[in-house]
């Protein structure tokens, strides 16, 4: 069971609960972004199990109807195995969903296996005509090229600062720089996307050029947050605009756990006063 500190950001170990969590969003008018917690796997097993808890996991969103789609980790589909490994594992998931019309989405990790993961995207979101996305991370110097090579894809892209300690010869390390990026990244997909973007932050600078950009273009958009951060914002912003939970769950919760405690001092101290009792 995940104890009370955790059960602010990952919503159970089982996928009943998650789908309980789901439910509970759509009633706010959130719709859910949910992942089986798990990466960097160095045996088949593991992601082969995982691979068809994510098929499970379709069918359960489309029979029960709800406002949820899933995302999924490279790394947890077997790509340090090597990428034939990867797609053997991915294929499957986005053939099921598709048939049951449910969203998904690849996310990205550290700057190695870029070309990989935007490689599957491309030739899945293509063959499909949409229903996949993909992550790409403003902190990458390659991500402006990217982005304009995959501007056309049926698909759509959910924008982010990136989140991996990335060397200054493949990334930008300045934060102001990072934000920059990223608006300008978004400046671009606003005009010249014809699939979907999705925002993936918390920041209220790049919330706010999100829907400056929206109002000026008037493309479609997505506001994605994590589970357990700035929520009531995310239930304000659903009154408005598209937004999307991002729903971890699962038994390997507690690096993901512990990735947000470090992130954020005020974090740290609501985990402490859990701790504490107070
Ligand atoms: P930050 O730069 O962390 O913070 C900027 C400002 O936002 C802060 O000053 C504060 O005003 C506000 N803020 C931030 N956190 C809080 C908080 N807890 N409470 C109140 N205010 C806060 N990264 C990847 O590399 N690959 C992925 O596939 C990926 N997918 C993601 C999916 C989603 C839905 C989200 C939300 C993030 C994802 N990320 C991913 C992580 C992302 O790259 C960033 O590391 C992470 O979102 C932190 O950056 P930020 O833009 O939220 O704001």
């Amino acid at each position: 069971m995940i104890p009370p500190i955790a059960n602010r950001f990952v919503a159970g170990e089982s996928p009943a609960e998650a789908l309980d969590h789901v439910r509970s969003l759509n009633e706010r008018d959130v719709e859910a972004i949910v992942n089986l917690l798990g990466e960097h796997y160095d045996d088949r097993e593991p992601a082969s199990q995982d691979a068809a808890a994510y098929r499970s996991l379709v069918d359960d969103i489309a029979d029960a109807d709800l406002g949820g789609c899933l995302s999924v980790k490279p790394s947890q589909l077997g790509l340090d195995l090597g990428e034939e490994v990867f797609r053997e594992e991915l294929d499957p998931i986005v053939e099921a969903a598709q048939d049951r019309d449910v969203f998904v989405w690849i996310d990205m990790e550290d700057h190695t296996t870029t070309d990989v993961t935007l490689d599957a995207y491309e030739e899945l979101a293509r063959e499909y005509g949409g229903g996949v996305g993909v992550c790409v991370q403003a902190n990458l110097k390659r991500t402006r090229d990217d982005v304009e090579r995959i501007a056309d894809v049926p698909g759509k892209v959910r924008f982010v600062k990136g989140a991996y300690d990335e060397p200054a010869d493949v990334a930008y390390t300045d934060r102001e720089r990072v934000d920059r990026e990223l608006e300008e990244l978004l400046e671009y997909a606003f005009e010249h996307f014809e699939g979907g973007i999705g925002v993936g932050s918390h920041d209220p600078e790049i919330v706010e050029h999100s829907i400056d950009l929206h109002e000026e273009y008037g493309t479609d958009f997505e506001i994605q947050m994590l589970m357990g951060v700035r929520t009531d914002t995310q239930y304000e912003l659903a009154e408005e605009y598209d937004v999307y939970q991002y729903v971890p769950y699962g038994d390997r919760w507690l690096s993901y756990f512990y990735r947000r405690m470090m992130e954020r001092k005020q974090n740290v101290r609501f985990a402490l006063r859990a701790i504490l009792g107070r």
